[in-house]
């Protein structure tokens, strides 16, 4: 399981406590049980909004503490309600995308519902469903479960998902990258209404948008992402450079001294694999990791990287999810990425634990609309290097000649980030 090694950091005010969260005495004890000294800003954002029975949209990853953020609010009105659980009944589902995800999710709902005599139970595929069935026969009143074996006990008339009260979809965009939507989508037709239904996602692309604006009621949007801990350290640069000068400026950045461990990403495979030949002819040895290389070799780049072995790491966001390097000198966006919360997850892999880092953009002149829309969404201007070339107008989209120059790293910490809701369901 990862951890967190600077909650504080994660917090914009410093000043939010459990305390102050409306967790129930016995929750309190738990997370203090735990070590947890003070909310992350996702728990701080999620947890009152959940206590208050909301719809929520959250847009945060795994290690910002996401998975205490709708467990303890989840807990705590489990076992508040008057209703007990019934035999063959769930009051509570979680859908996770891997076995892995729903064990540990489950895990953490046994550990913090200690206190609460509520009763926790995972089903996942690869192993018998026999003693998932007994489970669910008995009642339960957190079930989590991966969409697939879930459909399967659905369709044996071994589950019963009529009177889930609460419903989460957790990690979101992995569901939707695995091709498990049409899936979820099966589950949440055979739901009732009446719920309230907490997403989390890393990202929320517009499949996702669509998904929460079908079945979600009004939910209050919360995003973490530009609290990102490591945005005081990372010296944040975008350089405007044509497509064809990115090579050349690629190489630069990697001759100088500073650039000890690389993180390059692409937008595709065939772009991280083109960058690797190109860097290759400047005699820069550089590997690629992305969903067409074998786990086998995505795994020994990786060691390479992390042992030192190799300087110049060239990833596809997929492939680059959830890895955690430490030591990352600098981040290039070699492409830049068409959601402005990738972003914030690509530059949170450098500058960690009180290291400084560079995080540099290439920005040529058709992705200015997507530079733009990382500034909106981090509220800071990067540094500007480099001066841009005019845009060619296509599709309508205005020119933009100008972009402020100014430094992230001062006074950044004024972006609180605040709930929002989604526009509401037509
Ligand atoms: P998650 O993002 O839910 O996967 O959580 C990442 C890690 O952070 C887990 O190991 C949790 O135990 C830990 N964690 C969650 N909340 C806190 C907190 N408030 N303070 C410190 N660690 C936490």
């Amino acid at each position: 399981m990862s951890t967190l090694s600077l909650p504080q950091e994660r917090n914009p005010e410093g000043h939010m406590r459990f305390e102050d969260l409306g967790l129930v005495p016995s929750l309190l004890a738990a997370v203090r049980s735990e070590g947890y000294s003070l909310p992350t800003p996702i728990q701080a954002e999620a947890i009152p909004r959940a206590l208050a029975g909301d719809d929520l949209v959250a847009c945060a990853q795994t290690g910002t503490g996401k998975t205490a953020a709708f467990a303890l609010p989840i807990l705590q009105r489990l076992a508040a309600a008057e209703r007990a659980r019934e035999r063959g009944t769930l009051r509570c589902l979680v859908l996770a995308p891997t076995r892995e995800l729903a064990l540990q999710v489950g895990e953490s709902f046994e550990v913090y519902g200690r206190g609460t005599g509520l009763s926790v139970a995972v089903v996942h595929g690869g192993v018998s469903q026999r003693p998932q069935v007994r489970a669910l026969a008995e009642g339960v009143d957190v079930l989590v479960a991966t969409p697939g074996r879930l459909l399967d006990l659905l369709g044996q008339g071994l589950a019963r998902l009529d009177s889930v009260k609460i419903l989460v979809l957790d990690e979101v965009d992995r569901m939707l990258d695995m091709g498990f939507l049409p899936d979820v989508r099966r589950i949440l037709g055979r739901l009732t209404r009446n719920r309230q239904t907490l997403l989390f996602s890393a990202t929320i692309p517009e499949e996702i948008r669509r998904l929460a604006e079908q079945f979600l009621r009004d939910p209050v949007q919360v995003r973490v992402a530009p609290v990102t801990p490591a945005s005081r350290l990372i010296d944040q640069s975008v350089h405007f450079v044509e497509r064809p000068e990115k090579p050349d400026l690629l190489v630069r950045v990697l001759e100088g001294p500073d650039a000890r461990r690389v993180l390059v990403f692409t937008r595709t495979k065939r772009g991280a694999d083109r960058v690797v030949k190109l860097l290759g002819r400047s005699r820069i040895r550089a590997q690629a990791i992305h969903g067409n290389k074998s786990q086998g070799a995505r795994g020994r780049s990786l060691e390479d990287f992390r042992r030192g072995d190799l300087r110049v790491l060239v990833a596809t966001d997929l492939a680059a999810r959830g890895l955690d390097v430490d030591g990352i000198s600098h981040i290039v966006n070699y492409d830049l990425p068409h959601e402005p919360e990738m972003y914030i997850h690509r530059i949170g892999r450098t500058g960690r634990a009180e290291t400084t880092g560079a995080a540099l953009s290439f920005c040529d002149s058709t992705e200015r609309p997507l530079l733009a829309a990382i500034e909106r969404l981090t509220r800071h201007p990067l540094r500007v290097i480099g001066a841009p070339t005019p845009r060619v107008a296509s599709g309508g989209t205005p020119a933009r000649n100008t972009i402020p120059a100014a430094r992230f790293r001062d006074g950044g910490r004024g972006s609180r980030p605040r709930g929002r809701r989604l526009a509401r369901q037509r």
